[in-house]
C-alpha cells in the first residue's frame, strides 16, 4: 500500500494556511457590501489581509487550528488501520512544524499531548469504502470558538413555536444564529441536519459543510430554505465578529436524514469565517489537491 504520510502532511499545510477560493471570494463580496469606514468592513478587510499573509508566508490562518476532521473515501484494497497510522504521523509532524497548534487535551487530567494525537477520536477520522479507483481525503479544521456555538434542538419546541416541519427548522436555526451573536467568529457558515438520532444528526451537520459555498442543494425545498435562512440571518444585524453589519452568515448547507417517528432533531454546526477545508485525491498513484 502506498505511504501517503508526506502527502497528508502537505494536505494539512494547505488546509491550515490557504483558505479555499470560494470562501475568500465570499468574504470579499461581504466586505464590498459593508459601508466604507464601518467596523464591519474593517473587520472583513483585516480578515482578508490575514488570509493573504498566511498564504504568502505559509503560516496558519488562525491561531486556533481547531479539531482536524478527516473524511476518507477509499476503494477496496486499502487498509484503514494503515491509513489511520499515516494520518496520525502526518498530524504529529504538522504539529511539530507549527501548521497545527497542539490542541489535544485529556479531558480528565487536562494534560496536552503536545502532538494533536489522543484517543481514537482525536484527530477525528471517518472512513467510507467506495466504488471506483480513487481515494479522497477531505480535511476540515474546525475551530473551538465556532464549535462552542453549535447546538441541537428536539422538535417540537414550544418556547420557539417550532413544530416538526421546515417552518420549525427555520425558527430554531435562526434562534441558534441569534444566540451565537458575535461568538464563533462571524461571518459563519451554517451546517444543518434534520432528523437522525442525536449522534448521526450532529455528525451529518458537520459533514454537510464539505459542500462548496454557492453550491446549491439538489432538493429544491432545501435549496429554498438554505437561501432564505442565509438572507434572514443577515437581517439580524449581528455582522462580522459581532460588530453589526450586513453579513452574519456566508451560506447555509442543509441535509435531511431518516428519523424515528418519535424524534425530530435539528442540529446546527456553525463554521467560522476561517472555513479551512481541502481535498486530496489519489488516483493510480498520482496525488492532486483541491
Ligand atoms: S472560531 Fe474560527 S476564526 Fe474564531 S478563533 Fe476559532 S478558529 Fe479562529
Amino acid at each position: 500500500m502506498q505511504d501517503l504520510t508526506e502527502h497528508i502532511f502537505e494536505l494539512i499545510r494547505r488546509t491550515s494556511t490557504d483558505l479555499p477560493a470560494d470562501v475568500e471570494g465570499s468574504l470579499r463580496e461581504a466586505a464590498d457590501r459593508e459601508q466604507s469606514g464601518s467596523a464591519a468592513r474593517g473587520a472583513l478587510e483585516t480578515i482578508l489581509k490575514n488570509v493573504e499573509l498566511s498564504r504568502r508566508n505559509s503560516t496558519p490562518i488562525c491561531q486556533d487550528t481547531g479539531t482536524p476532521i478527516f473524511y476518507v473515501h477509499f476503494p477496496e484494497g486499502w487498509s484503514t488501520r494503515q491509513l489511520r497510522r499515516q494520518i496520525e504521523a502526518a498530524v504529529a509532524k504538522a504539529t511539530k512544524s507549527s501548521y497545527l497548534r497542539p490542541n489535544s487535551v485529556n479531558a480528565l487530567t487536562d494534560e496536552n499531548t503536545g502532538n494533536n494525537l489522543g484517543d481514537e477520536h482525536f484527530p477525528s477520522i471517518h472512513f467510507t469504502e467506495v466504488d471506483g479507483d480513487a481515494l479522497t481525503i477531505d480535511l476540515m479544521l474546525k475551530g473551538g470558538g465556532c464549535e462552542n456555538v453549535g447546538t441541537q434542538y428536539s422538535l417540537p419546541n414550544n418556547q420557539l413555536g417550532a413544530g416538526r416541519d421546515l417552518h420549525g427548522v427555520r425558527k430554531v436555526v435562526l434562534d441558534a444564529v441569534h444566540k451565537a451573536q458575535g461568538q464563533g467568529c462571524a461571518p459563519g457558515i451554517l451546517g444543518v441536519a434534520i432528523g437522525g438520532d442525536r449522534g448521526s444528526s450532529y455528525y451529518a451537520s458537520k459533514e454537510v459543510l464539505c459542500r462548496k459555498l454557492g453550491q446549491g442543494n439538489a432538493n429544491p425545498e432545501l435549496a429554498a430554505l438554505e437561501k432564505r435562512l442565509t438572507e434572514e440571518a443577515n437581517q439580524l444585524g449581528i455582522g462580522p465578529m459581532g460588530f453589526g453589519g450586513k453579513t452574519t452568515v456566508l451560506d447555509t448547507k442543509i441535509t435531511g436524514l431518516h428519523r424515528l417517528p418519535a424524534s425530530y432533531f435539528v442540529s446546527v454546526s456553525y463554521m467560522c469565517w476561517a472555513y479551512r477545508r481541502r481535498r486530496m485525491t489519489v488516483r493510480s498513484g498520482e496525488i492532486s489537491y483541491g
